[in-house]
């Protein structure tokens, strides 16, 4: 196995690189900002067409880490982690590689499931380092965290639809959900459970026709979901669903969803405060999986996990007040919170500050 460290710029601390020619493994670890504790963060599998393009994604799904745990009130640390490869083509000796991997960082960074991998992963990645999270709940682990990432969702549509229409509940409302899988699947759960009305969109058809089916959801093409008129946008896909392309199409009042790096650039942000759509920031609203796997960290209990979900209204309404007070658009204003709770612990040098653990 051959590691390559590189310390990085750009307000990074570290960029590991690992290949394995034995079992086919090449994979990135990006450690973004350790103020307030160890690097947390998923392992993604994707098979990306470059290098580049992979550094490009963890990097920027790393930074997003530090910001989520910050406005979480967590004592994490921002990292995040590619596998370069089909998930399809996932074998025990290469996520077992992998652990081994993980392991050669001695806890700066401490990972979790992500698109294209899923707990059994991480239980088989555990045989090699106890520096992962999202194990096996009958071993002490948090479990599949997608249904808290939903629950942490809803949590924040309801906040961001009391800020926009001064109501408490979803009946009646559209939420227009662009991904079916682990988390936007449970959210469309949510959703109905709520009597809000579902129009849904998957690149796989089967999964939609067991939305219609099941929740009586109303199905787009992948590329009509961006103009179907709606009050609330759900995107639970991949990043970047508010792109130039995209930005003029929106035919609804809110944005908030699971997905991460929806904004493809910080400048649509501003774009959508222009067009008057109110855009829930993605790592104030998708905490709710970090807030469960970072639980197991100390001693998992299913309770705190509950309230610390629940949580996530407050944060989304403090943050929505915050940009409509000064003017600003929302993700700037979420950016603000966590530079000044990271700049606090940083201030303090106790790496753990103002910013209370899960405990
Ligand atoms: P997933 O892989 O289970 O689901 C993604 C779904 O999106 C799949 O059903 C896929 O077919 C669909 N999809 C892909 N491209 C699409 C397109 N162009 N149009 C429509 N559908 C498309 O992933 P997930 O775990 O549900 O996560 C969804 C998003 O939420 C990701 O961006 C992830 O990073 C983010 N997120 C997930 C968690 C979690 O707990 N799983 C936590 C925080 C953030």
């Amino acid at each position: 196995m051959k590691i390559i460290d590189r310390m990085t710029g750009g307000g990074f601390e570290q960029l590991v690189f690992c290949q394995d020619g034995e079992t086919g493994l090449k994979a990135i670890v990006a450690i973004h900002d350790t103020t307030l504790g160890p690097a947390l963060g998923g392992t993604r599998m994707w098979p990306y067409s470059s290098e580049e393009e992979a550094i490009v994604d963890v990097m920027r799904l790393a930074r997003g880490m530090t910001y989520k745990a910050a406005v979480a009130g967590l004592a994490l640390g921002g990292g995040k982690a590619v596998i370069i490869g089909n998930p399809a083509a996932k074998t025990e000796s290469l996520l077992r590689a992998y652990g081994r991997f993980v392991e050669t960082l001695k806890g700066r960074y401490i990972t979790a499931e992500d698109v294209g991998t899923c707990q059994w992963d991480m239980d088989i990645i555990h045989r090699e380092t106890r520096h992962v999270t999202g194990c096996d709940p009958a071993g002490g682990g948090g479990g599949d965290p997608s249904p808290f990432t939903a629950r942490g969702v809803l949590n924040g549509i309801k906040a961001a639809v009391r800020k926009r229409y001064d109501i408490d509940s979803l009946a009646g409302l559209t939420v227009a959900v662009q991904g079916l899988g682990h988390v936007g699947y449970h959210l469309c759960r949510l959703l109905a459970g709520e009597c809000a009305r579902l129009i849904v969109t998957d690149i796989n058809p089967r999964v939609l026709q067991k939305a219609a089916g099941e929740l009586g959801a109303e199905t787009v093409a992948p590329d009509g979901i961006y103009e179907s008129r709606c009050h609330v946008f759900a995107p639970c896909a991949l990043g970047a669903a508010v792109n130039d392309e995209t930005i003029e199409k929106f035919r609804c009042d809110i944005i908030a969803g699971a997905a991460n790096n929806v904004l493809a650039e910080d400048r649509h942000g501003d774009a959508l405060r222009r067009r008057g759509i109110l855009y829930v920031p993605d790592y104030v609203i998708n905490a709710g999986g970090l807030i469960n796997v970072a639980d197991e960290l100390y001693d998992y209990q299913r309770r705190r996990v509950d309230r610390r979900v629940a949580q996530i209204y407050n944060t989304v309404l403090d943050v929505l007040t915050v940009a409509e007070k000064e003017g600003i658009p929302t993700h700037r204003a979420a950016d603000r919170l966590a530079e000044q709770r990271i700049k606090q612990a940083g201030s303090k040098n106790s790496g753990h500050g103002e910013v209370s653990g899960v405990g």
